[in-house]
């Protein structure tokens, strides 16, 4: 007999007959002969209600508070997710996180998880039950409710997996799996079979977002694969798992893309240490995530410094740089909003050669002009105008041959 972790998502657990369809779902796999293990997300807008209702009831909740509250979200789906087993003549009974045994540290709201106690789990699991589990939750030491901030039940169930040595996690969405880019921009994106942990975190910076990067982590820190797979259809989704020899001969795995991006340039940064510093202090004061930073080889003891913010944070960022520039001796700061990240992802780039210049070059044949580009060992970012964001997607895609067959590519000139 295997053990099996199957998580849903908000969507998928929706309505009453979606909450159905999952319980239907899960006694399917305990008739194929499984121990299951369903981890449930809160019913989908219900955490985005709770915050809400807490911004308009207070004007400062108190973290612990909070918790309380965006807790019961998941509680409430659990407890439905089992009585539709129960319904349907099958044993499932639900469980808060504490009671699941999830212990996290006491950071009220983005909760790091300690460590997982199963011992309840099991035992029910030994008496036939479907074991039903809140996730996005866990409690510190002394018993007080923790959550494991916005999309922390792919880390519930990531961790379960791996606490109860699962035989799979299944990771159930409103999505197919992870596609070779976004189908919306790329109608002929592919779902991929498998992709390793450290391509999902890179497409999942860059704009894609599958899974909580924090459970994808956590899966690769503690090599817990995982699938995701859609819960409206029965056809097997992607695979994430540690890489194999074999993952690096695809080139390019997939492409993502992120828009609404702006990029901040200062002009004439004196060359002396700690200007940097000033700049990037006076942007994290706000909480501001600051992407692409590209600084300029020295010229006359002077440089440009740019980077990518998100367009919403355009207007406060410029207000922060303002005073900081006069007391750097800058010359301008200057901003353009209206733009894109494109991101090619693959472990592949570890181990061939000329895949920057076929992007450049292909993009360049599509007159798109790249305003910064930065690149890690397994990615490439190009920020573009967003107006060519979705033309140099498809140009990007048809380049690298993803779209063939999802894996195969041709040669690397
Ligand atoms: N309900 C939580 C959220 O919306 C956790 C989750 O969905 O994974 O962020
Ligand atoms: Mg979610």
């Amino acid at each position: 007999m295997a053990l099996i972790v199957q998580k849903y998502g908000g969507t998928s657990v929706g309505s009453p007959e979606r909450i159905r369809n999952v319980a239907q779902r899960l006694l399917e796999a305990q008739r194929e002969d499984n121990d299951v293990v369903a981890v449930i997300s809160a019913m989908a807008g219900v955490t985005d209600n709770l915050i809400k209702l807490a911004r308009e009831t207070s004007p400062q909740p108190t973290d612990r508070e909070f918790d309380v509250l965006l807790s019961t979200g998941e509680r409430a789906a659990t407890a439905l997710v089992a009585m539709a087993v129960n319904a349907l003549g099958g044993r499932a009974i639900s469980l808060t996180g504490a009671e699941a045994g999830v212990l996290t540290d006491r950071i009220h709201t983005k909760a790091k998880i300690a460590n997982i106690n199963p011992r309840l789990i099991e035992e029910l699991l030994g008496d036939g039950y479907i074991v039903v589990v809140a996730g996005f939750q866990g409690q510190t030491p002394e018993g007080e409710t923790t959550t494991l901030g916005r999309g922390g039940s792919d880390l519930s169930a990531i961790a379960l997996a791996g606490a109860l040595g699962a035989d799979a996690c299944q990771i159930f969405t409103d999505v197919d799996g992870v596609f070779s880019c976004d189908p919306r921009i790329v109608p002929e994106a592919m779902k991929m079979e498998e992709i390793a942990y450290d391509e999902l975190l890179e497409m999942a910076g860059a704009g894609s977002k599958v899974m909580q990067s924090r459970a994808v982590e956590f899966a690769k820190k503690f090599g817990v694969p995982f699938e995701v797979r859609s819960s409206f259809k029965s056809a097997p989704g992607t695979v994430a798992k540690e890489e194999a020899a074999n993952m690096e001969d695809v080139v390019i795995r997939g492409i993502s893309v992120e828009r609404k991006q702006a990029k901040v340039t200062l002009d004439d940064v004196p060359d002396t240490p700690g200007a940097a510093s000033r700049i990037f202090s006076a942007i994290a004061t706000a909480n501001i995530l600051v992407d692409v930073i590209v600084q300029s080889a020295s010229d006359r003891n002077t440089t440009d410094i740019s980077f990518t913010i998100h367009q919403d944070d355009l207007a406060r960022a410029e207000e922060l740089l303002t005073p900081v520039v006069q007391q750097i001796g800058a010359s301008r700061v200057s901003s353009h909003g209206g733009m894109a990240k494109l991101s090619v992802v693959g472990i592949g780039m570890r181990s061939h050669s000329g895949v920057a210049a076929r992007l450049f070059e292909c993009l360049g044949e599509g007159a798109i002009n790249i305003e910064l580009i930065s690149t890690s060992e397994i990615k490439i970012t190009v920020v573009i105008a967003e107006k060519d964001a979705e033309r140099a997607a498809q140009l990007t895609h048809e380049t690298f041959g993803l779209a063939r067959s999802g894996v195969a590519q041709g040669p690397v000139r």
